[in-house]
């Protein structure tokens, strides 16, 4: 008779290693199975890509990691290293003139005043609206919601007690409320004049998201993406030393000192359910292993269609998993550089400011809503809005000497192109049109470039298993938030399935490298019986 685990992780992305790791602290025998040659998931580093360089292929920075995961993990001892940018993000515009931002108070008040002054004396404001929004919204990143559909005693005084934070914001309620389900572009366009302010924080209200900033649910995504710190200080992204891969190998290093066995090249076909219960997996080449508990790190389309047969699950939690979107229009490109692109705006090839941040190339909201109208449409946009890191401007062990490593987030790029396939030629000719766009503001780019890998949604979906290529393995709407993630009544990391629990970003609080998905799920099966 083989091993019967206490549990089995079925994934090892950042999540899944973050519940491993918890669970073997707690003493449980832990086997992780992970279906490519290396762990990490989207956070991950592959040397593979490109001769000599240490690639992000998908997460590129970093912010939204709990911090108490680290500490309590001791990450740092097993090699994750964070590097703070400064500054956070370089805009530059037609006209010559740059947005510098993220470098501190009075820096980015003169940055922002060169466009507008009345901006610049509100944007204290504005970070200090999120700050109350994040004091009550925070807090619940690392809490298991509640089951709406059937609350416990403890359930209905948790929502008591988020009411009481949300009565306590007084007339901020309205404000919370707006992020929670409103369009990025009406508080954008409320707060400030100046355009070019207003589009480069509105590229992150749609990063990872098939919507336009003047879109409904879009301020939740931009909020989501300032929830984070670095080294303490909120809102701050980092690189991680040797690309984001960093982090999860020392998840992985930590996870096995602590006793879980982790195991590649091991692909998840089918969750093994006895009298109602899981009792383990059969993997895809027909080995099967054995557990007293399972945990899916992966989506809710793979754990509840494919993994298991949907006609064995509740007809109404079925019809609840089948309404999770899954749309995605991010392409990822990854390049490798002979010379740092040297910018008309801020000229200069030495590593500078305007590489170290990331940098955002769309001059305004309604550039990024003409991009979505054509992908809306069923087509790639003529002008993608695109967001660069240089990582290797910051750390330099990442690509080798006198060459650079960039990576492209672009936006839109549907998973459905109406007029063909999404053959090499269409994503030559999309990766193209992203390249004209950096060529545009940085002459000498396109022929600065020693190779490139483009991820498209359908090639995400290939790579990494992420259904419909959705970056947060399911959209982040307010309908698919905190008590409603992935549905109603099983929001707390538990399935109709008995000992089969979700512990990836498919759950509450959903996508991002954050680990809280990963953490909670590994206190409820703790808990659980
Ligand atoms: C292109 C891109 C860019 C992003 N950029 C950022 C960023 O800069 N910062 C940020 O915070 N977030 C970013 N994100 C989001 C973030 O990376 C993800 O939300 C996060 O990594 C998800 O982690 P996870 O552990 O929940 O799931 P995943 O990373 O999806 O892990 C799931 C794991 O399960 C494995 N798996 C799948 N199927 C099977 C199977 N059948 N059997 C066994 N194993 C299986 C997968 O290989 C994978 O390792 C980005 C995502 C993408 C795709």
């Amino acid at each position: 008779m083989s091993t019967v685990y206490d549990a089995i992780v079925i994934g090892g992305g950042h999540n899944g290693l973050v519940t491993a790791a918890y669970l073997a602290r707690a003493n449980w025998n832990v086997l992780v199975l992970e279906r490519r040659y290396i762990v990490g998931g989207a956070c991950v580093t592959e040397e593979n890509i490109f001769p000599g360089c240490k690639v992000s292929t998908a997460a590129y920075v970093n912010s939204l990691f709990r911090p108490e995961i680290i500490r309590d993990l001791r990450l740092r001892d097993y090699g994750f290293e964070v590097l703070e940018r400064n500054p956070a993000s370089f805009s530059p515009f037609d006209d010559g003139r740059y947005l510098l931002l993220g470098t501190g108070g009075p820096a980015d008040r003169d940055e922002i005043g060169k466009f507008s002054e009345r901006d610049a004396a509100a944007y204290g404001d504005y970070e200090a609206m999120l700050e109350r929004v994040a004091s009550v919204l925070e807090p619940t990143l690392i809490q298991t919601p509640p089951n709406v559909l059937h609350p416990s005693l403890a359930d209905l005084l948790g929502m008591g007690k988020l009411g009481l934070k949300f009565k306590k914001l007084g007339t901020s309620i309205g404000e919370a409320l707006e992020v929670l389900t409103g369009s990025a572009r009406a508080i954008l366009d409320r707060w400030f004049e100046s355009e070019e302010l207003k589009a480069t924080l509105a590229t992150d209200a749609i990063i990872g998201a098939f919507a336009a900033p003047s879109m409904p649910g879009t301020a939740y995504v931009l909020f989501h993406h300032v929830m984070g710190e670095t080294n303490g200080k909120r809102g701050v992204w980092s690189y991680v030393r040797g690309g984001m891969g960093g982090l999860t190998q020392a998840l992985a290093k930590a996870a096995t000192a602590l006793g879980a066995e982790i195991l590649t090249d091991a692909e998840v076909a089918r969750i093994d359910v006895k009298d109602g219960a899981a009792v383990g997996v059969t993997l895809a080449d027909g080995r099967e292993f054995r557990a007293r508990k399972i945990a899916s790190n992966v989506d809710c389309r793979l754990t509840f269609e494919t993994f298991l047969d949907p006609r064995s699950l509740p007809d109404d939690f079925v019809a609840e998993i089948r309404r999770i979107d899954y749309s995605s229009a991010s392409t990822k490109i990854n390049v490798a550089l002979a010379a740092l692109p040297n910018f008309t705006a801020y000229p200069g090839r030495r590593a500078g400011p305007q590489h170290r941040g990331t940098i955002h190339l769309c001059p305004s909201q309604d550039y990024i809503e003409r991009a979505y109208d054509e992908a809306k449409y069923g087509r790639f946009s003529t002008e993608p809005v695109v967001e660069c890191t240089i990582p290797s401007a910051v750390d330099p062990t990442v690509a080798p000497p006198e060459k650079h490593l960039m990576s492209m987030f672009t936006q839109y790029s549907p998973y459905e192109l109406n007029d063909g396939p999404w053959d090499e030629a269409a994503k030559n000719a999309y990766a193209d049109r992203c390249f004209d766009v950096v060529e545009r503001y940085a002459p000498g780019f396109k022929s600065s470039v020693i190779a490139r890998q483009i991820l498209t949604p359908r090639d995400l979906e290939a790579t990494f298993n992420l259904t419909g290529g959705n970056i947060f393995q399911g959209s982040m709407g307010l309908n698919k938030l905190f008590m409603f993630r992935p549905v109603p009544g099983y929001a707390g990391y538990r399935t109709p399935v008995k000992n089969l629990f979700l512990c990836g970003s498919a759950a509450h609080p959903g996508g991002g490298v954050m680990g809280a998905p990963g953490w909670n799920a590994a206190r409820e099966m703790l808990k659980a019986k």
